[in-house]
């Protein structure tokens, strides 16, 4: 049997995904991101990926690997930038030389992107937006059909929008008013207490929460959900922000397709919905299908390995070719 593999780099976890040339998921491993980063990242992967095939047998025939940046695309490595914890990392090389085969390394979101226009939500279209909202914000894009990778492979690194001018909102990058600095996962407990310190009624369960600065994602959501009405204030706020940053990528890469994944979306569908309600105002180009994304929590894992299978020319020009 021949195997393609996709490898999903976070920040929290990595997954690692055997698929058949039928393009089916056989094997998936799951593990946290070594902590200290670095080169233990680098080292992890590679020990995962050669037990794993020696363990599953048959011969991989190709790796694609989509991952947090930023990236520098021509040698396939991660390097060190001052929001990102893990620090500096290589990827292609170490993988090629394991397991002897062709490695490609892009961003995570380009490689879901890349997944999406193959066998996702965009297939049969030549221009696909693809967004997600996790812990993080990122984006990639596929216009006229060709794979948006930029100079150093951090094109459209479209969480770092400006949508907020107040100086109220500071980004993890260091930056005033980015879209991820306010609707990200990691910083809604932060953004819950500056809306909170701004709340002139009266004080519920989630707003003595929002103040503490304790207030995460999940709870957010199940106040919500039970009625609480600061939550539900904080949740449109929330809704708005994203509606302009989907509109505003709409509106730069005028895609026919626009799906969005990660985990903040995927696991609050009424919350998705309230944003495409939103999203309409602030077009001005013709609205896209706006839609979550069909391969779920496997957007990433699914696009690496499309990249392995179907590399873009243009990566395949800076990439491909084992060293
Ligand atoms: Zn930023």
């Amino acid at each position: 049997m021949e195997y393609v593999v996709g490898v999903d780099v976070g920040a929290t976890r990595t997954r690692i995904g055997f698929f058949t040339k039928g393009r089916e998921l056989v094997h998936v491993d799951s593990f946290e991101t070594p902590r200290e980063g670095g080169d233990a990242i680098t080292r992890e992967i590679v020990y995962r990926l050669t037990s794993l095939s020696s363990r599953i047998g048959g011969r991989v025939a190709a790796v694609g690997v989509g991952t947090i940046g930023p990236l520098d695309i021509v040698r396939g490595r991660v390097v060190r930038a001052p929001n990102v914890r893990t620090g500096s990392f290589e990827l292609k090389e170490p993988i090629e030389e394991a397991l002897r085969v062709p490695t490609y390394v892009v961003n995570d979101c380009v490689a879901a992107a890349w997944g999406e226009y193959l066998v996702g939500a965009g297939r049969g279209s030549s221009n696909v937006v693809y967004v997600t909202l996790s812990t993080g914000i990122g984006g990639g894009a596929v216009v006229d059909g060709h794979l948006l990778l930029g100079k150093d492979g951090n094109a459209h690194e479209i969480g770092h929008v400006v949508l907020d001018y107040s100086g109220r909102f500071v980004c993890g990058c260091g930056g005033p008013g980015h879209w991820e600095g306010i609707a990200s996962g990691a910083n809604i407990p932060r953004t819950a207490g500056i809306v909170a310190r701004e709340w002139s009624e009266p004080g519920t369960v989630a707003y003595r929460r929002a103040l503490e600065g304790r207030l995460s994602p999940e709870e957010l959501f199940e106040y919500w959900y039970s009625g609480d009405p600061f939550a539900g204030h904080l949740v449109n706020f929330l809704a708005e922000v994203n509606a302009a940053g989907i509109a505003s990528a709409a509106n730069v890469y005028d895609p026919e397709v626009l799906t969005v994944g990660g985990s903040i979306a995927l696991r609050n569908p009424r919350f998705f919905e309230l944003i495409v309600k939103s999203v309409e105002k602030y077009l001005v180009c013709r609205a896209p299908r706006i839609t979550l994304t069909p391969l779920g929590e496997n957007a990433v894992l699914v696009g690496a390995a499309m990249v392995a299978v179907s590399p873009p020319p243009n990566l395949a020009r800076i990439q491909g070719g084992r060293r």
